[in-house]
């Protein structure tokens, strides 16, 4: 249970001074934080998001989330998303379908596709690999991040390939980097509780670690919202921190790009009314421990999708530099009118940037920028788009 208790002003200084003067806190240290008042800990995070990233920038990337099937045969709790085969609304892409939702990606100057699915028994190595070779051959200025570590688990455990050829395997086809989802809170009580199938913390960290090795681009994630204790949000943390650690040393700095945070939702799971998710207070509270206790990771995502634009853009001032990306939900997203919904995400973030104060920047996943986007020109309203402009302070 999250219970606030009361810390003295003199534990708030000194934890506060120690990450303010970005020396490593320790597991104690980074549980007191939620025990401290908020406007506290977000000075301090504002203050080393400032020093760490460009303070006038915000960054995010264009890119689409493809989930090529939703049948699943892990059953987490928390998921509305997956769906048994028997059941009439379950599917699996073809590579045309896949092909089809990349070109509007790549209308709009998209760079990146998530490619993420259920863990669907039916599906053999070669729709992966054979997938995975025609979108390199049809897109090839499209980056391929793919597969979470639950479906590479399940692919190692299916296919008699050890992790290491597995990985190679798809590599070899077009594989740049692997979604750091399936981490939520990566220990293991709370993960039996929401999903007893579910990947445990040992086998996510070893696929990351593996893919780390071997170059593949990997980001790291947090979900809160299912109960989870102060002292199990900090564990995360520091188990991130660690591997990341791990891969700066022995993987050239191949580690975990960034860290995107988000809150469980509930709706239409079978946790809803048992989880009591996250409020805006909550979320952005743990986006500013996050910033504390991650000293390796420079990039902070806030996330809109999860918690909307309005938090997304107080996120900015809670220790995140970037909006993360415009993708989008199949699920949210009806097969026609995908290009405008694209074109009007990207004008969304742009204008949260500037009206939060900041110049925005497009990034490649490697939050690399790769353009700076006519924001003046973007943000003007028109007889075509009167509510570009609605809120917005242009500089
Ligand atoms: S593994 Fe993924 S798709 Fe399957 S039930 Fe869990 S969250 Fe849903």
């Amino acid at each position: 249970m999250t219970v606030a208790v009361p810390v003295s002003s003199a534990v708030s200084d000194t934890v506060l001074d120690k990450a303010a003067r970005g020396e490593r806190l320790n597991a104690a240290e980074i549980e007191a934080l939620y025990h401290l008042p908020l406007p506290k800990v977000a000075a301090v995070a504002n203050a080393l998001r400032l020093e760490r990233r460009d303070p006038d920038v915000v960054t995010f990337l264009i890119d689409r989330n493809i989930n090529y099937t939703n049948i699943c045969n892990v059953g987490c709790n928390f998921c509305a998303f997956y769906r048994t085969k028997r059941q009439s609304d379950s599917y699996t892409l073809d590579y045309a379908q896949i092909s089809a939702k990349i070109r509007e990606l790549e209308q709009v100057g998209g760079t990146r596709i998530l490619l993420q699915g259920g863990v669907n028994p039916e599906l053999p190595l070669e729709y992966y690999t054979g997938l995975l070779r025609h979108i390199k051959a049809h897109h090839p200025s499209i980056r391929i991040d793919a597969f979470s570590p639950e479906e590479v688990l399940f692919f190692e455990k299916t296919f008699g390939l050890s992790l290491d050829d597995l990985l190679d395997t798809l590599v070899e086809a077009g594989l740049d980097g692997l979604p750091g989802a399936g981490g939520e809170i990566l220990e293991d009580e709370v993960r039996a509780k929401a999903a007893p199938a579910r990947i445990k913390s040992h086998d996510w960290f070893r696929i990351i670690d593996a893919a780390q090795r071997k170059g593949l681009y990997t980001i790291s994630t947090m979900v809160i919202g299912f109960g989870e204790s102060y002292a199990q949000r900090a564990n995360h943390l520091l188990k991130i921190r660690e591997q990341q650690d791990r891969a700066n040393a022995q993987y050239s700095g191949n580690g975990f790009s960034g860290f995107a945070m988000w809150s469980l939702q509930t709706e239409n799971t079978r946790l809803h009314g048992k989880a009591p998710g996250a409020t805006a207070h909550e979320y952005l509270q743990q986006l500013a421990v996050a910033r504390l206790a991650l000293d390796n990771i420079p990039n902070i995502q806030a996330s809109w999708p999860a918690q909307g634009f309005k938090v997304a853009q107080a996120a900015l001032y809670y220790g995140a530099n970037d909006l993360g990306s415009t993708m989008l939900e199949e699920n949210v997203v009806s097969a026609a009118g995908n290009h405008d919904r694209h074109a009007v995400t990207v004008r969304e973030l742009v204008r949260i940037a500037v009206d939060a104060g900041f110049t925005p920047a497009i990034r490649n996943s490697r939050f690399e920028i790769i353009e700076w986007p006519d924001a003046a020109t973007m943000l003007q309203r028109s007889p075509e788009n009167p509510e570009a402009g609605r809120g917005v302070g242009v500089h």
